[in-house]
């Protein structure tokens, strides 16, 4: 039986952050990962493809946009295949990237299925047969699937999760989103901008429902007009296969639209756990009643010799959250006394515009009743928004009131998720109004608006006239 100091499994951002720090340290490392290479959801079948796709979709929109400004360009004839063909390039580079770094680290990468048989022991299905690994530490970074709601399970092609959008079967000529989160938004403005009517439906009453909403106004203006229709705080009471379409009902403000026919639905109403790991039940570890594995802050399960990270911890669900659990939980392993205490994880929302922010939410500040007080500069008055003939963003600070500590940044506009890290370094290292401030940005760049902002909160912005009461 072959054995490991630690074992990776799942070899997703979290997991192979986390086997590769590993192995930097020092430590015999086992990664395990159904694929051929570590990637996970996020490389094959998530960020990074649907990432390509955004990119060729905002090429369309500005091309299209140029008239505008004096530069006519015939309509787009669309390649499906070569599109495919260049989204599937770019995963395979960044797999066969991440393949070599396995190599090159000496990490034993076995691709197959794990199994837990003790708090020591894995067992491995792979295509030749089985692997049995004793090992002193696991790391459990098996990530989440798409949540598909019973009502909106429909044994039909026509009915996709983003997995199956991100294959991009076709341009359908009407496509119902159901769920307008980060995926509906992102993949439904994707088959958009290809030329299909996109009819968009959210349970709650606004888009983004974690977002505060003088953001999403900005993204839903553009959106509405982008999409057929948005209805928001409607459900899809039911799905039925015909032959000429997937017939759709409707429950709540939308059901005034009598049942619909649409070429393809896409569900995107958000991700389960993938807590499901053979075996799991013969340890201590502990899962709570959402599916989630019980952490502490060292990302230490109840079975001493496993931790967990990732998607399969809790929310937020995203991939730099996993990585930099990973890379906490290997420290810990390896003996350092740290724990995963971050003060801002950014979510960023790849749509046009682009939504991000970081650390408290206005409207978490609100609720949690903080004296805050909030400096927002618009793009309008940013001349780098204005050459871009993007001047509908907005960037904004959420300021402790006493302290003029930056607690939170949000932004919206072209390249806010570029935009975010400064906001995230700025909470991370406690620095208040005036450390924005004084710092000099680049100028004709995007990023003054962070330092303009800060100028608002003292009332003094060169491009903002705000009269002294
Ligand atoms: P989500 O949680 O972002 O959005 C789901 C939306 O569906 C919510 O607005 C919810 O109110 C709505 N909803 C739920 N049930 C519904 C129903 N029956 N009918 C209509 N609406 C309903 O989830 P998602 O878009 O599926 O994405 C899953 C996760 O994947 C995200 O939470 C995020 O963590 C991750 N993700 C991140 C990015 C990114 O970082 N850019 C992109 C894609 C996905």
């Amino acid at each position: 039986m072959a054995s490991t100091q630690l074992a990776v499994v799942g070899g997703g951002p979290g997991g192979y952050a986390a086997a590769f720090l590993a192995a930097d340290l020092g430590l015999s490392t086992t990664l395990i990962d159904n694929e051929i290479n570590p990637g996970g959801v996020c490389v094959y079948r998530g960020c990074i493809p649907s990432k390509a796709l955004l990119h060729v979709a905002k090429v369309l929109d500005e091309a299209r946009h140029a008239a505008a400004w004096g530069v006519e360009f015939a309509e787009p004839k669309i390649d499906l295949a070569k599109l495919r063909q260049f989204k599937d390039g770019v995963v395979q580079r960044l797999t066969s990237g991440t393949g070599q770094l396995v190599k090159h680290r000496k990490v034993h990468y076995i691709q197959g299925l794990a199994e837990i048989v003790d708090p020591h022991t894995l067992k491995v299905k792979t295509a030749g047969g089985e692997e049995t690994i004793a090992f002193e530490h696991a790391i459990l970074a098996t990530g989440s699937i798409p949540a598909m709601p019973r009502t909106l399970t429909v044994d039909d092609p026509r009915v996709m999760d983003s997995t199956a959008a991100l294959d991009l079967p076709d341009v359908p000529a009407s496509l119902l989103v159901v769920g307008g989160g980060y995926i509906g938004l992102e993949l439904g403005s994707v088959y958009a901008t290809l030329g299909s009517a996109v009819t968009v439906v959210e349970m709650t009453a606004g888009l983004l429902p974690g977002a505060d909403r003088d953001l999403v106004d900005v993204l839903a203006k553009r959106v509405n007009r982008q999409m057929k229709a948005v209805l928001l705080n409607t459900s899809v009471a039911g799905l039925k296969a015909e032959r000429q379409g997937i017939r759709v009902t409707f429950e709540g403000d939308g059901a005034k639209q009598k049942d619909q026919l649409f070429d393809r639905v896409l569900v995107s109403v958000g991700r389960r756990p993938n807590s499901r790991i053979p075996g799991l039940d013969s340890t201590r570890v502990k899962v709570d009643e959402r599916g989630f594995i019980v952490v502490d802050e060292q990302l230490r399960t109840d079975e001493p010799s496993m931790f967990a990270i990732g998607d399969v911890v809790g929310e937020p669900m995203l991939a730099h959250k996993a990585s930099h659990q990973g890379r906490v939980a290997v420290e810990v392993i390896a003996g350092e006394n740290v724990a995963f205490h971050p003060r801002a994880i950014p979510a960023v929302v790849f749509t046009d515009p682009e939504i991000a922010w970081a650390g408290l939410t206005e409207t978490q500040a609100k609720e949690a009743g903080r004296k805050i007080v909030v400096a927002k500069f618009p793009w309008g008055a940013s001349g780098r928004a204005i050459t871009l003939d993007r001047t509908d963003g907005l960037t904004k600070l959420i300021l402790d009131q006493a302290t003029e500590q930056i607690l939170g940044v949000g932004l919206v506009g072209p390249g806010a998720g570029e935009l975010i890290a400064e906001g995230v370094l700025a909470i991370e290292m406690g620095a208040n109004a005036t450390d924005l401030k004084l710092s000099i940005h680049p100028h004709p760049t995007l990023t003054e608006t962070m330092m303009e902002s800060a100028e608002v909160f003292f009332g003094q912005a060169t491009h903002v006239y705000r009269p002294r009461r």
